[in-house]
Parts: C-alpha cells; sequence; structure tokens
C-alpha cells in the first residue's frame, strides 16, 4: 500500500485565497507579531507569517525585542498592542529568550486578539467545547484530516506529544470531533502498543522520525507535525517510509506547515470580526 499524500500547501493556499476574499469584505484587519531575540527559526516562522497575511489584504506590524529586552516592557508593549484599535490579532512568537515567563507574556494578550488561542480564556473554552481562538497548527491537522475525507469520530486517535501549544489541544479537538483519544507523551511505557491499535496518529513530538512503519496499523491516517532540523536536512516525526503501511500521511515539508499559517490568517479575520461585533466572544 501507498498512503495518499496529504497535500497541505495545496489546501492551505485555498484557505488563504478564501482569506483573501473574507479580508476584502471585511475592509481591514491587523495583525501584530512580537519576536524577542534571534532565534534563526523563529525569524523564518515570522517572516512567513507576514509574507502570507500581506499576501491575503491583512496588515501586519513586526516587532523585534532584542533577548535582552526586559520582561516588564515586553508586557507594556503588549499592553500597548491590546489598545491599539488597528490590531484585531496579536501573537507572540515563541520561545521566548531563556529566563522569559512565558505564562506570564502569553497571558498579558488580550484574549479576543489571542490568534494563538494560548491565553486560558482561549484554552479553556476549547476545553469546554466552546471555542473562540483555536491553536492554529493542531486546527490545520483537523483540517487536512476533513479535506481527504478520514472519518474522526469513533475513530481510535492517538497524539504524540502534550504540549500546550499543539499535543493538548490537538487531543481536545480530536475529542470534540468524536474520536477515542489516547494522548502519549515521553513517559508513556510503550508507544508502539497505542500507536498500532489506531486509526489516527498525530505526532508532535520533536524527534526526528520517531514513528516507523512498524508502529503503524495499515490504513491509517498518520499527521506529522514535526520540524526537525537535523545534519540531513528536514525531518519529521514520522519515517517517510510509514507511506508503505498508512492510508494517509503528511508529507514534511508540504503537509502540516503551511496549514499552520494559514489557519492563523483565518484566526486574524475571526479575530476582526469579534472585534467589530460581527461574532459573539464571550470570553471577558
Ligand atoms: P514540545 O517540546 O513542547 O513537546 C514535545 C512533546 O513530546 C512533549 O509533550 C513530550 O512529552 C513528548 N515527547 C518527547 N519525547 C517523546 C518520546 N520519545 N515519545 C513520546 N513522546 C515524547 O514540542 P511542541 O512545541 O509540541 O512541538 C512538537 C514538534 O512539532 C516540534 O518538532 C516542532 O518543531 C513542531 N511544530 C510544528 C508546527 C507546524 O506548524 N508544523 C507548529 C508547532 C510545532
Amino acid at each position: 500500500m501507498t498512503a495518499t499524500l496529504m497535500n497541505g500547501t495545496a489546501l492551505a493556499a485555498r484557505i488563504r485565497a478564501e482569506v483573501a476574499v473574507e479580508a476584502r469584505e471585511l475592509g481591514s484587519a491587523g495583525l501584530a507579531t512580537i519576536l524577542v531575540g534571534d532565534d534563526p527559526a523563529s525569524e523564518i516562522y515570522i517572516a512567513r507569517k507576514h509574507a502570507a497575511a500581506t499576501e491575503v489584504g491583512i496588515q501586519t506590524r513586526d516587532v523585534r525585542l532584542p533577548a535582552s529586552t526586559p520582561e516588564d516592557e515586553v508586557v507594556a508593549l503588549i499592553e500597548e498592542l491590546n489598545a491599539d484599535d488597528s490590531i484585531d490579532g496579536m501573537l507572540v512568537q515563541l520561545p521566548l529568550p531563556k529566563g522569559m515567563d512565558e505564562v506570564r507574556v502569553t497571558h498579558a494578550v488580550d484574549p479576543i486578539k489571542d490568534v494563538d488561542g494560548f491565553h486560558p480564556v482561549n484554552a479553556g473554552n476549547l476545553y469546554l467545547g466552546t471555542p473562540l481562538h483555536i491553536p492554529a497548527t493542531a486546527w490545520g491537522c483537523m483540517e487536512l484530516l476533513a479535506e481527504y475525507g478520514v472519518e474522526v469520530g469513533g475513530a481510535d486517535a492517538v497524539v504524540i506529544g502534550r504540549s500546550e501549544i499543539v499535543g493538548k489541544p490537538m487531543a481536545i479537538l480530536l475529542l470534540a470531533a468524536n474520536a477515542t483519544v489516547t494522548i502519549c507523551h515521553s513517559r508513556t511505557k510503550d508507544l508502539a502498543e497505542h500507536t498500532r491499535r489506531a486509526d489516527i496518529v498525530v505526532a508532535a513530538v520533536g524527534r526526528p522520525w520517531l514513528v516507523t512503519p512498524d508502529m503503524v496499523k495499515p490504513g491509517a491516517a498518520v499527521v506529522d507535525v514535526g520540524i526537525n532540523r537535523t545534519e540531513h536536512g528536514l525531518r519529521g516525526d514520522v519515517d517517510p517510509a510509514v507511506a508503505e503501511v498508512a492510508g494517509y500521511l503528511t508529507p514534511v515539508p508540504g503537509g502540516v506547515g503551511p496549514m499552520t499559517i494559514a489557519l492563523l490568517l483565518r484566526s486574524t479575520l475571526r479575530a476582526a470580526r469579534y472585534r467589530r461585533g460581527l461574532l459573539a466572544f464571550r470570553g471577558n
């Protein structure tokens, strides 16, 4: 068997085209990003987010601060952007420099503008089944599964990784879509025992080619969130040879990565609608 590759580049392009139409209808929408320090991967992600936002007609503000910026100053800047009427959505690129309190900084973002969905108001609403802002990577994985007609309701799903950014929201979205969800992590005793039973595997770990063909049930849908820069180049968390066993697989690159950016743009429009009273934001 050779898996159908779930083409995130193509679906993301379609979503961006939809967002472009909606952005025109709305008139204007603004996205601000804050990058503290000079992490090279973060710089690439920020550049991609700005290019994509600009292409769909979202105004952007690219705030860069040196790694040495005091935490109070970062928070004060976020508060300024919270009060700035031209900014609909805002994100703080993670990871923050060592020593900076990620919780304090991400919680400073006004929940209505929190397009990453990391603020407790948004995380809590996702948990409660009343989502407002949904973390873009997990949302993108769900959209890919839907696009390829992968049946989520009643499926056995295994999420590998329990980060606040990907693993946890992924598990909650799968549960909301009626999957039977298992969350595996660094302390899971026998990972393969879990993954072999799964109809859907989402790998969000950060370990190159952790998921091997023997760990996958024939015909399963495998979503690879991992982006690992190795001496051999960019590698996902899933060995590409899994394509010989799986029914569906996201490639790396060209799978989840472009989806994350497309859904971030969709979230920015959602923030603009919340702020204009076109959609109810029951979060404050
Ligand atoms: P993280 O380091 O915060 O979390 C990793 C998780 O993996 C942890 O919960 C840990 O318990 C688990 N883990 C570690 N080793 C394990 C093992 N051997 N077996 C099972 N579980 C194990 O990482 P993250 O922020 O969730 O990111 C995960 C990966 O996804 C990274 O490669 C990251 O670059 C990538 N990522 C991609 C996108 C995208 O848009 N495609 C977005 C965010 C993150």
